[in-house]
């Protein structure tokens, strides 16, 4: 609303008003680390909000799914009347997925199969680094476009008993490979990790989503 927007800069000033273009993200917190994904947001120059509530997904200008567990995401967003509306909310608007959250966002999820949203045109497994190696932290050289829109450099990438990307189809760009599986894609608005970007202090991947909103 230009109303209620911060006239840009103040008198004298050389710099614009930053709180003028700060972009209001919202990051499902029924479950899992959302509060991680705000404070990344927060590093990364924009404003968290928690969404708790149907009524906040029109306040927002895109959306996070965190990591967590998908089954009980899906369970807890039925309960409060969420799946519906953030179906919706990603029909029009940006979402980014991280772990559980990219489980939820894939067309199909198996091991085993669950109900997603379907939002970008990929095939999951879930937990499919088995139970011995299930964690780790790797260094990931990210595709060459991912560093022009970002900045150049290496990536680190968590994995917290992460699905691996089993199959894309037409439309998905692969923004970086780990032992030659997709863990960071984007399709359209949409961008989905398996790992957790908001655990480690590198904020490219959040401002490359925040480009998107
Ligand atoms: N294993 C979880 C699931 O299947 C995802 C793990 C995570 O988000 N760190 O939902």
């Amino acid at each position: 609303m230009a109303s209620s927007r911060v006239p840009p800069g103040p008198a004298g000033g050389t710099s614009p008003d930053p709180r003028a273009s700060v972009k209001r993200v919202g990051v499902l917190s029924l479950q899992g680390d959302f509060a991680a994904h705000g404070a990344a947001l927060e590093r990364a120059g924009a404003e968290p909000v928690y969404v708790r509530e149907r009524e906040q997904l029109d306040t927002i200008d895109g959306l996070i799914l965190p990591g967590g567990e998908s089954t009980t995401m899906l369970k807890l967003m039925r309960y409060e009347g969420l799946y519906d509306s953030v179906a919706a909310f990603g029909r029009s608007k940006p979402v980014f997925g991280t772990c559980a959250g990219a489980i939820l966002m894939a067309k199909q999820v198996t091991n085993p199969a669950q109900e997603s949203f379907g939002l970008v045109d990929i095939a999951i497994e879930r937990n499919a680094y088995g139970r011995q190696i299930d964690s780790r932290v790797a260094e990931l050289d990210p595709a060459a476009e991912f560093q022009q829109r970002t900045a150049p450099g290496k990536l680190e990438a968590v994995f917290i008993r992460a699905p691996i990307i089993r199959h894309v189809n037409g439309g998905v760009k692969v923004l970086a490979e780990y032992d030659g599986d997709p863990v960071l894609i984007e399709q359209g608005r949409h961008l989905v990790a398996t790992f957790h970007p908001e655990l480690t202090v590198d904020p490219r991947v959040h401002k490359l989503f925040l480009e998107k909103l």
